[in-house]
């Protein structure tokens, strides 16, 4: 014996009701007992309950909403049933319709709709659908028979959240059903007092009219048809990653509807698990998917979370004070008094102390439950013996579900280390003393948010999501996207999904909250893109508020620099190409690395110091080690390297300048490299990297150019005046090369000290046989004193620059996993 329930969205249409026949008659092959619970078509529930509201506000407009509902019936019906035999079921449904819209006019005229009323008029949902499904049935399988549940299931008088009576209801049952060979059509939802007036289980109360006929009956197995693959991870409108569960036990299906998933009305294992009855939840759309099965089995070896569910609209009371330190009875009385006014708590937290207690219920009876508690504590608050109560809403409940959470160290960590480093501001935290659920109080703003965290790192642990906001679509921006699809498969080997959700140039910029497919991209920022605007661009991003955000900095622009601090603070990671930003005054360095410390939000710039080169990360480990830095020497200028390798006194210094400029060795204006500033802020970098507490203007820069030649008003005056620097330059690489050294453009740190200067060496130097662009850094430390430690290669390039970029880029989804 089987009880088969199908959902709104199951019996939503002809369409649909046919999948549901399709679905009986095969369940009819197995097991020829079969009792059929529908609710209303999906959409009806709300228009009754609209049409009440209606009858007080704007009772003119009851009639139109009357025909569309009995329209929506009358169609589904006369798609279903044979014409020969439609008459006297259509007039059956007009009738139906026909006394509804009675009941709508009475309570209009009096202008009053009560409790009592309320559960009439939305009993007419469940009645209209169960009575055309009986009769799609009745032609479409075999003799079937319509049952109205107000027959069967007795209640008391809380109209629209009525109690069970079990002891009326159960006989009532076993005799209404006594004929095992027949089919039923039952109405969910819906029951009545011992005394016959209509009455609901409450919204979604379907699920349990299943349950409570099932287990009367000592069913094989109650079924929930619905529009989802079974019970899923979480809800799957908010977490398109969601899976469907295999098994839980009723403890987890009750907690997890209990806190929000609706898939199944909490009340309806009760029954079931009472009567030891599997519930399987299954797919009327997927009828071959195996769904989900409730049981008192519990597997020990599955995943130790079930899912994860959430309630919106909550608010959050705190109650302290030195008086309730200790005494007795205290939360006897507040929780008594909230529940002799029908105020449901949902979450509790006390600490320790007993100095506080606070608790979590819906925002709707947060007015009154302020008011009852001022009235009951007035003795106390006028003594002061405890504060104010205090009271937050707009919150949200984020609950995460499994019996064997309890079996597993670390859940904990995983749980709330992913909130914090996503900036997720936690109000309260629960955790049952069964260990079946941590409850967790957040703002209702970052729910999805939290959802989405929560769900990766607890199903998705070892895939990292990213969600990249890339400012900057030059060239190395375009090669940076170019490399994350050449690496999709590395990438997709490492579990590892980049999507780009936001891009700017100077021009355009385009944000969405889906990826932005990277093939067409700049298609799609043409077309799509708004004038550019950073701050509105990072206003943007904080908007959109989405887990594991990261700004990638690919400018070599100032604009950046000021919302590097904000961006962090609202716990989007930043990968940097761009120097500016680490060069900025020491106080703002340190506030940068200080944030993204303390929220354990990624920062990294490995790129701002020799491009692709290995260096911010080879520091950090030497000094991780217990290594001391003693002394750094480096070439970090491609360009000042070019001319100093390159020369030899056959050209005049000032053409060797002109022809780097011709071949782009050299920045549109010259003066920018040879000004030694671009090397003075590499070393700057280096030097903070170190620990050392300095400014810009504390190292010490000797340009590489005459003092005529840097304030020469344009470009080509200036070359003008750099030919009087031919003769001086000349005369220092003739008397270098006397001795067999060789000029470098070199950055040094040393005692405290930082400069960056011509520098002549001999050929035991490593930089005296570097060439062309190349960079080098030699690393004496402590423990790489006698041979320091060189680090040597292209410092300059869009291929490595972008490849450090995405190195950075990837270290960020890495530190997420952990
Ligand atoms: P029915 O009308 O069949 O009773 P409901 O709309 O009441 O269906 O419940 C099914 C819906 O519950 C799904 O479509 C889904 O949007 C939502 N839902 C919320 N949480 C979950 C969850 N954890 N697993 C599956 N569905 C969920
Ligand atoms: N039709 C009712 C509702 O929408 C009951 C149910 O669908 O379970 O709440
Ligand atoms: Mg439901």
């Amino acid at each position: 014996m089987r009880v088969l329930k199908f959902g709104g969205t199951s019996v939503a249409n002809a369409e649909a009701i046919l999948q549901v026949v399709d679905i009986v008659k095969e369940t009819a092959q197995r097991d020829t007992n079969i009792i059929v619970v529908v609710s209303a078509q999906s959409g009806v529930t709300d228009k009754l309950l609209k049409l009440e509201n209606l009858i007080l506000q704007d009772p003119s407009a009851c009639e139109a909403l009357l025909d569309e509902i009995e329209k929506q019936h009358t169609d589904t019906l006369r798609a279903l049933i044979p014409v020969p035999n439609q008459a006297t079921a259509l007039a059956n449904v007009i009738v139906k319709c026909q006394e509804l819209r009675s009941i709508v006019k009475g309570a209009s005229l009096i202008q009053e709709v009560s409790a009592r009323t309320k559960a009439l008029i939305v009993s007419f949902g469940e009645r209209l659908s169960a009575f055309i499904i009986s009769q799609a049935m009745h032609y479409q399988i075999s003799d079937t028979a319509y049952v109205d549940a107000r027959e069967i299931i007795k209640t008391d008088d809380s109209f629209t959240q009525a109690l069970v009576d079990f002891k009326l209801s159960n006989p009532l049952i076993q005799d209404c059903f006594a004929d095992t060979k027949k089919m039923y059509v039952v109405t969910g939802f819906i029951a009545s007092t011992s005394d016959g007036r209509s009455t609901t289980l409450g919204r979604g109360g379907s699920d349990y009219t299943a349950s409570i006929i099932g287990a009367a009956l000592k069913a094989d197995c109650i079924e929930i048809w619905t529009d989802v693959d079974g019970v899923m991870t979480a809800d799957p409108r908010f977490v398109k990653e969601a899976r469907s569960v295999r098994s839980m036990t009723y403890n987890e299906a009750m907690e997890l509807s209990h806190f929000g998933a609706k898939v199944i009305f909490s009340a309806t294992m009760l029954p079931a698990m009472n009567a030891q009855i599997p519930i399987l939840v299954k797919n009327t759309f997927n009828a071959s998917h195996e769904g989900t099965l409730i049981s008192n089995k519990r597997d020990k070896d599955s995943h130790p979370v079930k899912g994860i569910s959430s309630l919106r609209k909550m608010a959050l009371f705190n109650v302290e004070g030195s008086g309730m330190a200790g005494v007795a009875g205290f939360s006897a009385r507040l929780f008594s008094t909230l529940s002799l006014n029908h105020i449901n708590v949902i979450l509790i937290s006390q600490a320790s102390s007993e100095h506080s207690i606070c608790f979590a219920i819906s925002q709707l009876e947060a007015t009154k439950a302020s008011e009852v508690l001022n009235v009951e504590f007035e003795r106390e608050l006028e003594k002061g013996l405890i504060n104010p109560i205090e009271l937050e809403d707009d919150l949200a409940i984020v609950a995460v579900v499994g019996e064997n959470m309890k079996e597993h160290t670390g859940l904990a960590a995983r749980v709330f280390n992913p909130l914090g480093r996503n900036g997720i501001n936690l109000k309260a935290i629960a955790q049952g003393s069964s260990e079946l659920n941590i409850s967790i109080v957040i703002q209702e703003r970052e729910l999805e948010k939290a959802l989405q965290v929560l769900h990766q790192s607890l199903f998705d642990h070892d895939r990292q999501k990213l969600h990249i906001f890339l400012t900057g679509y030059g060239s190395i921006g375009k090669r940076l996207l170019e490399m994350i699809q050449e690496h999709e498969s590395y990438l997709a080997a490492q579990k590892i999904d980049l999507q780009i959700c936001g891009l700017i140039n100077r021009n355009k910029m385009l944000l969405q909250a889906n990826e932005i497919p990277i093939q067409d991209i700049a298609e799609h920022l043409d077309k799509h893109g708004l004038n550019a605007e950073l701050s509105e661009y990072v206003d943007g991003i904080k908007r959109l508020n989405m887990e594991n955000s990261l700004f990638v900095d690919v400018t070599a622009s100032d604009d950046p620099t000021p919302f590097y601090q904000p961006l962090l603070n609202h716990n989007v990671a930043i990968v940097t190409a761009n120097k500016r930003a680490n060069t900025q005054s020491f106080a703002y360095y340190k506030s940068l690395h200080q944030t993204a410390r303390s929220r354990n939000v990624a920062f990294h710039y490995e790129t701002n110091v020799g491009a692709g080169l290995p260096v911010i990360n080879v520091l950090r480990d030497l000094q991780a080690g217990g290594d001391r830095v003693i002394r750094i020497e480096a070439v970090l200028s491609g360009t000042m390297n070019y001319l100093l390798s390159e020369y030899n006194a056959s050209e005049a210094f000032s053409s060797l300048v002109a022809k780097a400029k011709e071949m782009g060795y050299t920045e549109p204006d010259p003066r920018d490299d040879l000004s030694g500033m671009d090397v003075a802020r590499k070393c700057l970098i280096l030097a903070r990297e170190i620990g050392w507490e300095i400014e810009l203007s504390d190292i010490q820069v000797e340009p590489l150019m005459n003092d005529e030649a840097a304030n020469a008003n344009d470009v080509n005056s200036f070359f003008e005046e750099l030919k009087s620097y031919d003769k001086p330059f000349e005369q220092e690489y003739t008397n270098a090369l006397a001795k067999q050294l060789r000029l470098r453009y070199v950055a040094l740190l040393e005692n405290g000290k930082a400069s960056v200067k011509v520098m002549q060496l001999d050929e035991a130097h490593p930089f005296y046989t570097l060439k062309g662009t190349e960079n080098c850094l030699s690393l004496t430390t402590k423990y790489y004193q006698k041979y320091p430690m060189v680090i040597k290669g292209p410092g300059a390039g869009v291929d490595v620059t972008a490849a450090g970029v995405l190195a950075d880029i990837i270290r960020v989804a890495e530190n997420r996993s952990r």
